[in-house]
């Protein structure tokens, strides 16, 4: 044949994959047996693994034994053993069986499921998944597919972020021209994860564009729906456009919660977009005595949440929901040919390709579904 194609065959044989698949799981079991014998925190000193590995790929395969040796030798007293009953730092613990049985079926089938043609099932799986933890989260239907918002896998909220903003971004410039993009403002307390002014920068708008509003101790470092508002107030009277407020639900250093429903009032009235960055405090929220920290969010625009973190699902996996995708879609599609999905079937289905940054994306529906089911 005088194609290019290499699918005659496959480099993952299914005979040296069963022995050599069993020979892992047995070396992860054995790991997670062992891991109240780690220190926690890895003793190494920076660099310490040039020391131990050659220069240069060797020439000759190696067996998988002697990999596992180095894995054992060289990688295992560079590891911080997150999974430790002893790790206390960052979030702990997220690994789960469902979350790596999950994990397993992703990385086997390995389909890339950029837009619906590519892997049907890829999408629609995570669609329905993405309803799921939305009705467990009991969060207003205009956030579910079925009622005309919907939800997407992003790989940490860092993404989420960026891409929420730049929806946000291109719906006020789209009002205002695009030359006005160093008016916008963004408002977060000053608990606010770094993800989102490292957001601000990459969408365009000037760091110094981003108010950083102070919180205090009497009021538990939850921002103050006054303090907003006086900001916002400011900024429109020096000529500034105000774009979009991040509440935090769960902040990163002491877990303060911001007042949703009050902070969503001043969101519609001043026609702000409102993300809640719940990423790991939101999985508590299927719990019903703590799901009222959530109170109001059907005055948001948008939520995600990291299942990695606190709702045993292995790395790595943020939800985000959105009530209008097409806000979405309209900042993050490209269309080419070789994208396109089949004429009849390219209005009723989801291309999630458009729903986030990357082009290639992992099947990671499957993780969550396995962690649901
Ligand atoms: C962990 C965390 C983030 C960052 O999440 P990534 O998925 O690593 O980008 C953002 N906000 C809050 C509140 C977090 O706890």
């Amino acid at each position: 044949m005088g194609s290019l194609s290499t699918n005659t065959f496959s480099f993952l044989d299914s005979d040296g994959f069963t022995n050599d698949s069993k020979m892992v799981i047995d070396f992860i079991a054995d790991y997670y047996k062992n891991i109240e014998n780690y220190p926690v925190q890895s003793q190494v000193k920076p660099g310490y693994l040039l020391t131990k590995l050659p220069d240069t790929a060797p020439y000759c395969p190696e067996s998988l034994e002697d990999v596992l040796k180095d894995v054992t030798d060289s990688i295992i007293p560079g590891l911080t053993h997150w999974q430790s009953p002893n790790f206390f730092a960052y979030f702990q613990a997220n690994a789960s069986t469902a979350g790596f049985v999950g994990e397993m079926l992703c990385t086997g089938l390995n389909v890339v499921g950029f837009n619906w043609i590519s892997s049907p099932a890829a999408t629609e799986l995570e669609s329905i998944v993405m309803d799921w933890i939305g009705k467990m989260l009991k969060l207003p239907s205009t956030f579910l597919f079925s009622g005309n918002g919907g939800g997407v896998l992003h790989g940490s909220t860092c993404e989420a972020i960026v891409c929420t903003l730049a929806a946000a971004r291109d719906r006020t410039l789209r009002n205002i021209g695009a030359e006005n993009i160093a008016k916008l403002v963004v408002y977060a307390s000053d608990q606010t994860h770094s993800t989102l002014l490292k957001g601000v920068k990459l969408v365009g708008i000037p760091s110094s564009n981003f108010r950083c509003l102070s919180t205090s101790f009497s009021s538990e470092f939850s921002l103050s729906p006054q303090s907003l508002e006086d900001a916002i107030e400011n900024d429109i009277k020096a000529g500034y456009v105000p774009l979009f407020i991040c509440a935090t639900v769960g902040t990163t250093a002491c877990g303060a919660v911001d007042p949703v429903m009050d902070l969503g009032k001043i969101a519609r009235k001043y026609n702000l977009w409102f993300h809640i960055d719940a990423a790991y405090a939101g999985s508590a929220c299927i719990c019903p005595e703590f799901r009222h920290y959530l109170d109001g969010i059907e005055l948001a625009d948008s939520l995600s949440m990291n299942p990695h973190k606190w709702l045993l699902t292995n790395m790595e996996c943020c939800c985000l929901w959105v009530k209008q995708p097409r806000l979405l879609i309209e900042s993050l599609s490209s269309n080419p040919e070789y994208l396109k999905n089949n004429a009849s079937e390219s209005n009723a289905v989801v291309d999630y390709k458009d729903w986030q940054i990357a082009l290639s994306r992992r099947f990671r529906a499957l993780k969550l579904w396995a962690c649901d089911s």
